[in-house]
């Protein structure tokens, strides 16, 4: 007998168990419908022995110092930094746009003159979010906002959330902000890295104690849930209440994995494509963990919307109307003592691994320490 149900082996659910398992001393069963554990982290090796990110490119990164120590405790790191590109004008630039990208864009005196432009009006190492240029009354300010707009943004959010990037919540496109600076790495955190043998790998280890079963397979509605004494869950929330509030939108996406007949099939990790085609990035795998092999894995990522039956849910999203649904089954949780939500999906949020682990450690901090 279980006191303590995990629904989802994600890194939220995993991290979750093992905290219980380790802390409390309680017994934990961990439950995931699909056949394998780690959530959107999964990763395996292909036929080519090439570490695949089967639900996409995920790069562990954060400043978070207990984060990183927590996780460092089940693998050690491959320090990576991700340096992706992005195909504008028919030209591979470096993405964030920063200024190596101007000088790839523009001509020298043109670029030269922008950048002064930005550094008086910014200075140096300041990220400015896309949305935010559009109060400027400076005419090459406003040039380069409407450019990097136009040929960064526009097309890549309209593919990715089938809406223009002002009407996603802001803090969506301010993830990638310009970034007046030199630096051209996509985050500044502290600690950046792969788990040195892959995600799986890490969770596995997370999972792997004495007090946690896990079962794959099974969902949550093959079991009588008033059999334990605490449930913790990381499915969607308005799933687990039958919709009876109506369906919560997400975005979803398909992966096109192919193998390439040769040994590189781009110069980098990731290329963007934000305004050509109908999808938004390639993955070439093998450069996450610095593999060799004759040949090459890709991924070619298409955002979709989701539907129940159809495809998995990948990102909530998130704007009022959204939140307010979410919020209104959240109180309907409030019933329940014993029922926790959290994780990407639970919680609604457009978590990173990180945001995911801080989580769950406040959360048992809170319900259980
Ligand atoms: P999930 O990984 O979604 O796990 C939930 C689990 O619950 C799933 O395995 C699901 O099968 C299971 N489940 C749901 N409902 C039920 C049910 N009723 N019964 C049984 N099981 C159920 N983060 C980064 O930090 N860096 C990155 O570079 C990065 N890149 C990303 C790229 C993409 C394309 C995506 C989609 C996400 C990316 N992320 C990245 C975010 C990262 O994937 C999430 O932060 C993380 O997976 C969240 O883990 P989770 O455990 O909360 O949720
Ligand atoms: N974005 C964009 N063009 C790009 C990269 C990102 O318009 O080349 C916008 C887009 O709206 C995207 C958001 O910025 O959804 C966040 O990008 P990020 O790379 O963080 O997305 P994720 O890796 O989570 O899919």
């Amino acid at each position: 007998m279980y006191e303590y149900l995990i629904v989802g082996s994600g890194i939220s659910g995993a991290v979750l168990a093992n905290l219980i398992a380790d802390k409390i001393n309680k017994k934990v069963l961990v439950i995931d419908r699909k056949n394998h554990i780690a959530g959107n982290c999964y990763d395996y090796k292909d036929e080519n022995n090439i570490t695949v990110h089967k639900y996409g490119p995920h790069i562990f990164h954060t400043n978070n110092k207990e984060v990183w120590d927590y996780l460092s405790k089940f693998t050690k790191w491959h320090y990576f930094y991700l340096k992706p590109n992005a195909v504008i004008e028919g030209n591979k630039v470096s993405l964030p746009f920063t200024l190596k990208t101007l000088r790839e864009v523009f001509s020298p005196a043109m670029a030269e003159r922008i950048e002064n432009k930005l550094l008086s009006a910014y200075g140096y190492g300041v990220k400015v979010p896309i949305l935010d240029f559009q109060n400027s009354t400076d005419e090459d300010l406003k040039f380069i906002g409407k450019y990097v707009y136009e040929n960064v943004f526009k097309n890549y959010t309209m593919k990715q959330w089938g809406l223009k990037p002002e009407e996603i919540d802001p803090t969506v496109t301010a993830r990638v902000p310009v970034y007046i600076s030199n630096d051209v790495r996509y985050f500044q955190d502290k600690y950046q890295a792969i788990p040195l043998n892959g995600y799986t790998e890490m969770i596995s280890n997370i999972l792997n104690h004495k007090n946690i079963t896990v079962k794959l397979n099974t969902d949550s509605k093959e079991l009588d849930l008033n059999n334990f004494k605490h449930i913790y869950y990381t499915g969607a929330i308005d799933e687990y209440f039958d919709y009876k509030y109506g369906e919560l939108p997400y975005r979803s996406l398909r992966f096109d994995v192919q193998t390439i007949n040769k040994e590189y099939y781009q110069n980098t990790v990731v290329t963007n494509y934000p305004n050509d085609y109908d999808f938004t990035r390639i993955t070439e795998h093998k450069y996450f963990l610095g593999e060799k092999s004759e040949k090459t894995t890709i991924s070619i990522e298409y955002p979709e919307a989701f539907e129940i039956g159809k495809n998995e849910r990948y990102y909530p999203i998130s704007n009022e109307k959204n939140n307010s649904l979410y919020n209104k089954y959240l109180d309907e949780a409030k019933n329940n003592q014993n029922l926790h939500f959290f994780g990407r999906l639970g919680d609604y949020k457009y978590y990173n691994m990180d945001l995911a682990v801080e989580r769950v450690l406040k959360l048992f901090n809170e319900k259980e320490k």
